[in-house]
């Protein structure tokens, strides 16, 4: 099967998995990891695993399998199951990808699927280098996080009650209600996972520029009309990037460079700092 990392990608970074990313990610665990019985776990990373100290994730999870996988926003989690034949389900295992993280599962037939971070470049089958969180299953295969950077996260428990709905799911009332609250510049708010989680820097460019909303402008000075506009370019961005495999498919991602005009309506892109993150618009058309 071929890995998600040897599709074509332009050359952008300063970019984290998004929702459509760590969704592919999920899906590969859904399909391939579940059910499986976890006979070793490595999770000596003690950066990538705190507040855990070596050996606590081990032994919270030996003798368990993995359940069920879940993800909101940029955060996935899977449900274990008790320890043999007990019904009682263990812990909670939570992934974060962070800036560069891809799950890599191993099958028993000794084949790989992964799911994840697009842009890491070059990893072939079996290069393990960077992994930073082990779980080996009973059949010979395994679950690996790789994650180059290192910025990834691995932790029971964690807290997702605090996230807010998810970019692939929300209503238009959650939404409305999301982007009606304080002062914030309206892609400040995007980006706020409490808000609304699962959009990160390159969905919230594409979707105000699908919206022709300036990314600059408070929440409080957007009309109804603009919101509900906003509101269907979201629903519709994350929709595109999932059916067609990432946030570098989107329309308006390649033009977010220097001398990058707008596809729509030819115009120089402006580029600023909205929110403490790097942010490209159309000048014209976003008001
Ligand atoms: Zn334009």
């Amino acid at each position: 099967m071929p890995l998600v990392s040897q599709r074509a990608a332009p050359a952008i970074f300063g970019h984290m998995p998004e929702l459509p990313e760590v969704e592919s990610a999920r899906r590969i665990i859904d399909q391939y990891a579940l059910r499986r019985v976890i006979e070793e776990v490595d999770d000596s990373d003690t950066y990538v695993c705190r507040p855990h100290t070596p050996g606590e994730i081990r032994s919270a999870l030996l003798g368990r399998r993995l359940s069920a996988v879940h993800r909101r926003g940029k955060s996935m989690w899977c449900e274990t199951t008790g320890v043999g034949r007990s019904r009682k389900p263990g812990p909670l295992l939570g992934f974060h990808l962070g800036m560069s993280g891809k799950i890599v599962v191993g099958k028993a037939n000794g084949s790989e699927v992964d799911g994840g971070d697009y842009w890491e470049r070059g990893r072939k089958p079996g290069d393990l280098r960077f992994s930073r969180f082990r779980l080996s299953f009973t059949d010979g295969g395994f679950l690996v996080l790789v994650d180059p950077r290192r910025l990834g996260r691995v932790r029971l428990d964690p807290p997702v009650e605090k996230l807010g709905p998810d970019a692939a799911v929300v209503t238009r009332e959650e939404f409305q209600s999301a982007m009606h609250r304080g002062t914030a510049p309206v892609k400040a708010r995007l980006l706020d996972q409490e808000a609304l989680a699962g959009v990160g820097n390159l969905l919230a460019d594409q979707a105000l520029w699908t919206a022709r909303i300036r990314p600059s402008r408070p929440v409080d000075e957007l009309s109804t009309d603009d919101v509900d506009r906003l509101y269907d370019a979201v629903r519709e961005s994350v929709a595109d990037s999932l059916a067609n495999g990432g946030v570098h498919t989107l329309s308006f991602i390649p033009a977010r460079r220097a001398g990058g005009t707008c596809p729509r309506c030819g115009a120089a892109l402006q580029v600023g700092v909205v929110g403490t993150r790097t942010t490209w618009w159309c000048p014209v058309e976003q008001t």
